[in-house]
């Protein structure tokens, strides 16, 4: 194996070349105390930078193996020793010539510990996987400021960033810690008969809309009505309390501007775990929980909405329903039903992003328009059902109408940021104000139809390409030669994840999909892979930038796929 003065020497014998001869230094190196792979070179200084894998062994990182023992622990550990490592990169990455010459780069993160492909450990050595732009003049080779990104940088980086004693070992210590208890606590929620948890003392809001980090002064941090209040005594953090949300069905209430959305937003993404200083370490919610929404304009493929939707006025069939362009109720029952099918245990809605006519339907307005006349049948006659039918619980956002007191098991109202158990007010004044409303829909939920996707319906080639997927922000991956738009899928958070998503689509085609599986077996499959192999799995070549997704996610970006076809 070359060794590092090698690799100096051939990088000062490029200099002045054609950017093409730095495919010439496409291998492996022994550096002092780490081995560096070039694994891809890019083909000019504006092109996706050169992609570099460093491996440390575990005896120069020192890791202790406590840190990394359990799964949660791993996972915090590789979490936090990617996001150590991309400071230190981006402190030394500077433009060193034209296009993204000199830069270094690394999967980007935000406040969730996620599983991901940058950074892996084990008791034999550290991976890390990140970019370099190799520099370059125009397309003229700079030698000398390549030596300085490979053979100074890169051992800066190594011992900034993947060795232990670079790390503050307390904060590394307690971010193990709190991960592995919320895991825990995620675990208890079922046998405690619990959807989802929010301790004492977390702080809910954000800075701002595109800032996820804690709003810091004016926050007010969360206490639970004592009525709703939970406790549990955590493996490292020992006792936390805090409210814990039931199953069955929660309206949560309140004026505007008290807090509603950003209570049901921590909720949403307390199926991820948080960086410690988040706010939101200890908001814990079901696994299989997922944020349902109105989404008119999306395409619906052979979904049975008959639940919620019957008789169309063109007739058109909905218990194998398509469109290319959804209503607001059409998509939001589509969403509900594709997420039953995918296994969900708990619905998240928000009034904010509902469709008034598929979450009510008063009285009056029944009285006036026949139901032979309205395809819709309102959620509020089928929560109740979904739940006694197939153990669905609902959490729901709900200040403008009190319909839904009589359906609702707990009602919180949000008054001033703090919450309040008024189930009981709720209730005495749902039989004080009779609402008069007719039952709609029948005594059943009605069936949940899984769908066979046509292998040859999911197609990533484009011209010459066999396999063309490229993803934009967290909201588009451009798959083949159609856009899938994921924009309203909000319990994605990372562009790792979709990056991930894509790739598994086109795994889950080669490998899994044929004319029997349905469709939640195919995420079974899917998924089993993963837990078994890792994400790399999913992918030809080792990729440094894939966050772990869920099934609800994945399963959302195939139902998007305007070509899909179904059995
Ligand atoms: P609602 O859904 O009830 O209308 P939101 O959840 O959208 O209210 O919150 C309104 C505003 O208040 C947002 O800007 C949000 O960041 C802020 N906010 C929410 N919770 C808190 C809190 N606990 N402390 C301080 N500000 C908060
Ligand atoms: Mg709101």
């Amino acid at each position: 194996m070359p060794n590092d003065k090698e690799l100096c020497h051939n990088l000062l014998q490029l200099d002045g070349r054609g950017y093409k001869a730095y495919k010439e230094i496409k291998g492996t190196y022994q550096f002092p105390d780490f081995i560096l792979i070039i694994d891809h070179v890019q083909g000019d200084p504006f092109a996706a930078p050169s992609k570099i894998i460093v491996k440390v062994p575990q005896e120069l990182a020192g890791f202790p193996p406590s840190l990394y023992q359990s799964l949660s622990r791993e996972i915090a550990l590789r979490d936090y020793i990617t996001r150590q490592l991309a400071q230190v990169a981006q402190k030394l990455s500077n433009h060193r010539g034209t296009g993204k010459s000199g830069l270094i780069s690394i999967v980007g993160v935000k406040q969730e510990i996620l599983p991901r492909t940058a950074v892996f450990i084990d008791n034999r050595q550290l991976e890390a996987r990140f970019w370099v732009g190799l520099p370059a003049k125009g397309r003229t080779i700079l030698g000398r400021q390549a030596v300085q990104l490979l053979c100074e940088d890169i051992p800066e980086i190594v011992a900034r960033a993947l060795k232990y004693k670079a790390f503050e070992e307390q904060k590394l210590q307690k971010q193990v810690e709190i991960t592995e208890d919320a895991d825990w606590l995620r675990q208890q929620l079922e046998k405690k008969g619990l959807v989802a948890f929010v301790a004492n003392g977390s702080i809910l809001p954000r800075r701002s809309g595109v800032d996820h980090r804690p709003l810091e002064e004016s926050a007010i941090t969360f206490e639970s009505p004592k009525s709703l209040e939970v406790e549990f005594n955590c493996p490292n953090c020992g006792i936390i309390r805090g409210m814990g949300i039931p199953q069955g069905i929660t309206v949560i209430v309140g004026g505007g501007y008290h807090g509603k959305s950003t209570l049901l937003r921590s909720i949403e993404l307390g199926v991820y775990n948080h960086i410690h200083g988040d706010g939101r370490e200890f908001v814990v919610t079901h696994p299989r929980a997922v944020k349902i929404r109105a989404e008119d304009g999306r395409s619906i493929t052979g979904v049975n909405i008959s639940p919620f939707i019957n008789q169309l006025p063109q007739g058109s069939s909905t218990r194998d329903f398509s469109t290319t362009n959804a209503s607001g109720s059409t998509s939001q029952a589509a969403n509900i039903m594709e997420a039953l099918e995918a296994g969900a245990k708990v619905l998240l809605i928000d009034e904010d992003t509902a469709a008034t006519n598929f979450m009510i339907r008063d009285r009056r307005m029944q009285q006036l328009i026949a139901k032979d006349k309205e395809p819709i049948t309102p959620f509020i006659d089928k929560v109740h059902q979904l739940y006694l039918d197939y153990g669905v619980s609902t959490i729901l956002v709900m200040g403008g109408s009190g319909d839904y007191f009589e359906v609702a098991d707990q009602v919180i109202a949000m008054d001033n940021f703090q919450p309040l158990d008024v189930t009981n007010q709720a209730k005495i004044i749902a039989k004080q104000h009779l609402n008069d409303r007719l039952k709609e829909g029948g005594e059943k939920f009605g069936e949940i139809t899984p769908r066979i996707p046509l292998p040859e319906s999911i197609d990533p080639s484009r011209g010459k390409w066999a396999v063309k997927v490229k993803v934009r922000g967290v909201d588009e991956v451009n798959f083949g030669t159609e856009d899938i738009d994921l924009g309203d899928v909000e319990q994605i958070v990372e562009q790792g994840q979709l990056k991930a998503i894509a790739a598994a689509i086109v795994y889950a085609k080669n490998k899994h999909l044929d004319h029997d599986l349905t469709l939640p077996e195919i995420l079974d499959q899917v998924m089993a892979d993963i837990t078994d192999q890792g994400l790399d799995v999913l992918t030809e070549f080792p990729q440094g930038d894939l966050a772990l997704f869920r099934r609800f996610e994945l399963a959302a970006a195939l139902n998007r796929l305007r070509s899909l076809k179904v059995n």
